[in-house]
């Protein structure tokens, strides 16, 4: 008797063990180490400030799409690319599109992030760019991994845009093309500088459009130890981020859209937005309330209509 006691007891314990460690799997969004290492690599020195048409931003290119097809995200055009061109000197772009099927499988929302930064001056000065936007592009492949593997309701489309410091291009190239029909885009989810915590607090820009998006934020920052703060989009008030980023095309396109991102600091677009200035614990923190966040917009997208 007392020995099966004992199997029991030991049985309950394992089992306990195991339940527990199921848990931390799941709690352990994202892996802090990954996303520490990916922002460091992509805000090194080596890649040149990303600016677009250059080495450094060919460098950003490949570590995107071979992180994305390692993580198993299916492409969403021909080699995950799509190639461009802008302007009076026909300046060559890439956008990265990958593509996590949802088991409804009709609709989209699009999670953007730009990978391209200022580059150089004078060949001297590198602008590093981690905050703008290595952490938006680390967050997306982050995302793009739990997606993966938690399946969503409807399609997602992570858009890792280029030429974004040249005036939106990417984004506004990808709502020209025809490689889909935006149409089905239901939502846009942009990340441009989410890791500076300052000041603990990120903004959520859009609502203004689609108040019903609002509590959806609400409730995904409930639990989260980082201040989340809405405006920024009221007609007439300044600052005003609207046309920001890479969501102004979907603005513009009456989609509904939130643009994730922390105020302006005194780095932005100087030589010292560099890696050792991130806070890890408000960086991750602010990719796990945007992970929240878009499984609210996903099981709610039916009702996401600009507008309203
Ligand atoms: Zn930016």
């Amino acid at each position: 008797m007392k020995t099966l006691k004992f199997c029991l007891v030991f049985i309950a314990l394992l089992t306990t063990q195991q339940s527990l460690a199921q848990k931390d799997s799941t709690l352990v969004f994202p892996d802090s180490a990954k996303v520490m290492n990916d922002l460091y690599f992509l805000s090194s020195d080596s890649l040149q400030g990303r600016k677009t048409n250059t080495e450094g931003n060919e460098i950003a290119q490949n570590f995107i799409i071979e992180r994305i097809q390692k993580i198993g995200v299916s492409a969403y055009v021909q080699d995950y690319t799509q190639q461009f061109t802008f302007g009076k000197d026909t300046i060559p772009a890439v956008n990265i599109l990958g593509f996590v099927e949802g088991y409804s499988g009709k609709h989209f929302i699009v999670i953007s992030a730009h990978y391209d930064h200022v580059g150089m001056k004078d060949s001297t000065e590198i602008f590093n760019g981690a905050d703008d936007n290595a952490s938006g592009v680390v967050a997306l492949l982050a995302l793009a991994e739990y997606f993966r593997e938690n399946q969503p309701e409807n399609n997602l489309l992570f858009a890792f845009f280029d030429a974004e410091e040249m005036g939106l291009q990417g984004a506004k190239h990808f709502m020209q093309s025809v490689v889909m029909d935006t149409s089905r885009i239901k939502m846009n989810v942009n990340l441009d500088m989410v890791s500076r915590g300052d000041k603990n607090e990120l903004y959520a820009v859009g609502t203004y459009f689609t108040p019903f998006l609002k509590p959806l934020i609400t409730e995904a920052s409930k639990d989260k130890s980082i201040k989340i703060l809405f405006g920024r989009d009221e007609p007439k008030k300044k600052p005003n981020w609207v046309s920001a980023s890479d969501h102004a095309p979907f603005h513009k396109a009456e989609i509904p859209f939130v643009y994730f991102g922390v105020d302006d600091h005194e780095d932005y677009h100087k030589i010292t937005d560099t890696a050792d200035k991130i806070n890890p614990d408000f960086y991750l923190e602010a990719i796990r309330l945007i992970k929240d966040a878009i499984e609210n917009f996903d099981a709610n997208l039916g009702e996401i209509v600009y507008g309203k």
